[in-house]
């Protein structure tokens, strides 16, 4: 499935996409079932989505996203429903991207607050989780630098952390059923680069 998916963002970054699955007759075929192969959970970002940097189509991917790929319990919950019969999604994608705005805005407020990170609202909540990251990680400051290496190391964070809260998922991956790999998109060359795997 991994390699659907690589040969799919090889296509993109070439600019020979194939568009494939969107035709009037695979929606038709859509609409009784679907067997998605892959959940991606990304970013919200508007220029990070997985159905055209993957070159896929209908029915063919389960898409989560929030603000920096992070993990709420009802989004957990939409990953175990991927996993669980009948879908039983044998891959998972956690896919941050470069110069991520929520990275960016976590790593700017914490050097404005002494490494606790206010951002106004609900926002707090990507902050409180990225802020970790990126003491653990060690970064200095909020460049472009600072904030990639924040990003592959929440990436992978968010392996961890999903493996830890799901006790459904961890049992599949424990079984080999599904894997759940960390990867990065750069918005540059629109390539994804895999973490592992
Ligand atoms: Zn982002």
């Amino acid at each position: 499935m991994l390699q659907v998916l690589r040969a799919g963002n090889r296509r993109y970054c070439a600019g020979k996409p194939e568009h494939p699955n969107q035709t009037l007759d695979r929606r038709s075929d859509q609409a009784e079932h679907q067997s998605p192969f892959a959940l991606i959970h990304g970013c919200v970002d508007s220029r990070v989505t997985p159905e055209l940097l993957f070159d896929q189509g209908i029915g063919d991917l389960f898409v989560t996203r929030t603000a920096g790929a992070v993990l709420d319990d009802t989004l957990v919950g939409s990953m175990e429903f991927a996993v669980s019969s009948p879908y039983s999604v044998p891959l998972l994608v956690i896919l941050g991207h470069t110069a991520c705005g929520a990275v960016t805005g976590t790593l700017k407020a914490m050097e404005k607050e002494a490494g606790n990170p206010q951002l106004p609202g609900e926002m707090e909540d990507f902050a409180a989780q990225i802020a970790p990251v990126a003491r653990t990680a060690g970064v200095e400051g909020s460049g472009s630098e600072a904030v990639d290496t924040v990003v592959q190391a929440n990436a992978r964070a968010v392996v961890e952390q999903l493996l830890e809260r799901s006790a459904i998922i961890r049992k599949a991956v424990e079984e080999q059923r599904t894997r759940v790999v960390p990867a990065v998109y750069d918005l540059e060359t629109g390539e994804v680069s895999w973490l592992e795997g």
